[in-house]
């Protein structure tokens, strides 16, 4: 509880919005000063006098708001408000030129009513949000009119510091982040250099990201990640987004010396499960009688029907069950590489199909020998098994010379951000703390 309440609030210290204040922080002390700065800062936004929404200001309008309700529809909610029947039609004809908005009125969705401050409390206008950043207005005051309109998109950047107990997904759940984040980070980022199925207890991130908020107050996700840093077996890797071809708008991470993060191998055939047997020549097996039984592959345990990925892209060369292999299927990835996926329940794919990294080819199962459910792994380069943990894999796509230099000029600024986000230190080893710490005694 303590943790997690102190790992909250060193968020705030790190909130940085983008709009406000672009911040370095450069000592821990200045970081209190600037909290303060911030809050008085995003203070004056939040209490505005005036409110305005959709273009009007609400403080002229009774406002009520109300969501549709199922077997309502357009005419009958303007009913309800005091607007006659002749009228709603000739309503529902003006605002086919923009939006049919009759047609398209939809149980669940938010509309809002801003109705004269008199007696009568005539509507004036009506709002229907089809979307959250879309909305439609139409304009009862003088003549009939509707149009269309979006909120503001606000994209506010953050940065988090986070340190592995257990498992990635449990640590950003912890500092109170949407595991959008950690799917970005495992699979789209680092799936191909960190196995996050061997995160080692300590490795630790720091991850500068941004969120998507519309309208200043409504939170749709985490947009994207801009830059971040895992320290996995105390090695860092860096990662910073770069867009790589504007026209098309092709985006990729790279490390610190522009290279690429992705890899033409994944570094497991399912996202998340543990290695329970490692590519090992010189095995020994009780059941054997200690004599070396090698084993070429890398088994990673997981229930039964966890979906098997490709870890590259290639054609399919076997899909069967043969003896002690189970169920499996086999791909070949180009002159050089091959995969193969042992002890399937279920196979997905078939022969001479092409398949791309990622794609689901099976499901983790237990036939053939097998003491439990397992994929056992094997990696094939020029015929011959190899251990793929200890192979160097080659890069996806390499930068361009000519992009390299401008990519690691764009990325100086970035990378001395992200140095310059410190881990909090762990609360449970205070040791060089202030103020003395009176430790409980437990009971
Ligand atoms: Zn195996």
């Amino acid at each position: 509880m303590d943790k997690k309440r102190t790992r909250r609030l060193g968020n705030k210290y790190l909130i940085i919005i983008v709009l406000l204040a672009i911040n370095f922080y450069s000592c821990k002390n200045n970081q209190n000063k600037t909290e303060q700065e911030l809050k008085e800062k995003i203070a004056k936004v939040e209490e505005p006098k005036e409110v305005f929404e959709f273009g009007f200001k609400l403080n002229d309008y009774i406002v009520k708001r109300d969501t549709v309700k199922a077997g309502e529809s357009f005419g009958k909610v303007l009913e309800q408000n005091k607007i006659g029947y002749p009228k709603i039609f000739y309503i529902a004809e003006e605002t086919k030129k923009t939006y049919d908005i009759a047609r398209y009125f939809q149980k669940g969705k938010p509309y809002t009513l801003l109705c004269a401050k008199d007696s009568l409390e005539s509507p004036e206008a009506f709002i229907y949000q089809p979307t959250k950043e879309e909305y439609i207005v139409i304009n009862f005051k003088d003549s009939i009119h509707a149009y269309r309109s979006r909120k503001p998109i606000k994209y506010v950047e953050k940065s988090i510091t986070g340190i592995v107990t257990s498992s990635i997904s449990e640590t950003i759940d912890e500092l109170g982040v949407s595991p959008v984040l950690t799917n970005k980070l495992a699979d789209e980022i680092y799936a191909w250099t960190i196995d996050f199925n061997r995160l080692q207890k300590g490795d630790r991130f720091k991850v500068i990201y941004t969120d998507k908020y519309i309208d200043d107050t409504i939170y749709t996700g985490v947009h994207d990640v801009k830059a971040a840093y895992f320290e996995h077996n105390n090695e860092p890797f860096y990662a910073f987004r770069f867009q790589t071809d504007s026209v098309k708008g092709i985006v990729d991470y790279f490390s610190e010396e522009a290279k690429n993060l992705r890899r033409a191998f994944l570094k497991s055939p399912i996202q998340f499960g543990r290695i329970s047997s490692r590519y090992n020549l010189k095995r020994r097996i009780a059941y054997y009688g200690y004599k070396v039984r090698p084993h070429k592959g890398t088994d990673f345990a997981a229930p039964i029907g966890t979906p098997i990925r490709a870890t590259a892209n290639g054609t399919v060369t076997e899909s069967t069950r043969r003896g002690g292999n189970g169920k499996y299927v086999k791909i070949r990835h180009n002159a050089t590489y091959e995969t193969q996926y042992l002890h399937m329940s279920r196979r997905n794919v078939k022969v001479g199909q092409f398949v791309k990294q990622g794609d689901v080819i099976g499901y983790v199962g237990m036939t053939g020998n097998t003491g439990g459910p397992h994929v056992c792994y094997r990696f094939w380069k020029n015929g011959r098994q190899v251990d793929p943990f200890r192979e160097k894999l080659p890069e996806a796509k390499p930068i361009s010379d000519s992009l390299k230099v401008k990519y690691l000029d764009f990325i100086k600024p970035i990378k001395y951000q992200l140095d310059n986000i410190f881990f909090e230190p762990d609360p449970t080893d205070n040791i060089e703390l202030e103020t003395p710490v009176i430790k409980q005694a437990e009971s």
